[in-house]
């Protein structure tokens, strides 16, 4: 655990060595790879390259869009080690809660015998999917729902998307996430208590993210890039980086709400297949034309004082005055 403000400060420059986070060396040369791949299959097509030309100059990596990105990563990650750390633990909490509910309210344990190795392998899975299908939620509500768009936004106002993007979210948007990680993960780890007992190993409970791991591996980093790589026909279960960027872009609508899975957006139709990500621009102009009922029309946007906004406004001045010093 991290208490020295100078250790919480440098936290961030760790993540390139923690497996759990997207900026992990090992999913880095994964992305990589897949960049290298796709470019290498899109050799004739000239206008690819235009796209790696811009990844590989200083103002893709070095702009006002992407200096927020990294001031957030740096917010929040002192933000986390002071507030949501201490919330640590919460997951075998809620797990325990809701084994001892259903025990004592609904029916009582029933032991179920299975091969741990079985039971091991079902909870990965349900776990997984239960846990993306609370993400997706979530995300929907952020575009449906006024009050959380305005958290939300902060993350769609980036113009320029790189793999440290992930980490431009509102702090509000942070603690709302880890809460509905907490409860999710440890409601079905409940469950899963209650039915299964002691077969159901701590390891099981904190290692659900293996499948999370093997897709970040897989070229998650891509989604924030200007690497329109889409997965074709896979595009009806997996989520592919050039259908997150159709899902930042100007004039898509805002569709493609998933986190890794697709198959929810397919359900309510807000799936858009990957292959439109062709010359897409980034940011919030035009974002009226959303999934939503319209909290992104520029009058509200503009209203919004008390949420991304102001945050938004405050990260160009620091970003401005970053550039200045420099
Ligand atoms: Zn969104
Ligand atoms: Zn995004």
């Amino acid at each position: 655990m991290v208490e020295d403000p100078q250790s919480v400060f440098l936290e961030p420059l760790w993540y390139f060595a923690d497996p759990s986070k997207r900026l992990y060396w090992l999913h880095l040369v994964g992305s990589a790879v897949f960049a290298g791949c796709y470019f290498w299959l899109k050799r004739s097509d000239r206008t690819e390259w235009t796209a790696l030309r811009q990844v590989c100059e200083l103002r893709y990596w070095w702009n006002t869009s992407t200096r927020i990105d990294y001031a957030l990563l740096f917010f929040n990650a002192i933000l986390k080690a002071g507030l949501f750390i201490p919330l640590l633990g919460g997951q075998l909490a809620v797990a325990i809660a809701t084994a001892r509910f259903i025990h004592f309210n609904i029916a009582e344990t029933p032991y179920l015998a299975a091969w741990p190795v079985v039971v091991s392998v079902v909870f990965t899975l349900t776990a997984f999917v239960f846990d993306d299908l609370t993400r997706f939620l979530t995300h929907f509500a952020m575009h449906r729902c006024d009050f959380l768009w305005r958290f939300h936004r902060l993350h769609h106002s980036a113009t320029t998307l790189t793999p440290f993007t992930v980490f431009r979210t509102h702090p509000v948007e942070s603690l709302i996430n880890y809460l509905r990680s907490i409860l999710s993960l440890g409601m079905i780890s409940g469950i899963f208590i209650w039915m299964f007992g002691p077969q159901l190993q701590v390891w099981d409970i904190l290692g659900v993210n293996a499948l999370g791991f093997a897709l970040t591996l897989a070229g998650s980093n891509l989604r924030h890039s200007q690497i329109p790589l889409n997965f074709g026909w896979w595009e009806c279960i997996l989520v592919s980086p050039a259908q997150h960027q159709i899902h930042h872009s100007k004039n898509h609508g805002h569709g493609n709400l998933g986190s890794y899975l697709s198959v929810w957006d397919g359900l309510v139709g807000t799936r858009i297949h990957g292959g439109l990500a062709r010359a897409l621009e980034y940011g919030l102009e035009n974002a009226a034309q959303t999934v939503t009922r319209g909290p992104q029309t520029g009058q509200q946007a503009d209203s919004d004082g008390l949420g991304g906004l102001m945050v938004e406004k405050q990260l160009i001045g620091a970003s401005r005055a970053i550039k200045a010093a420099l």
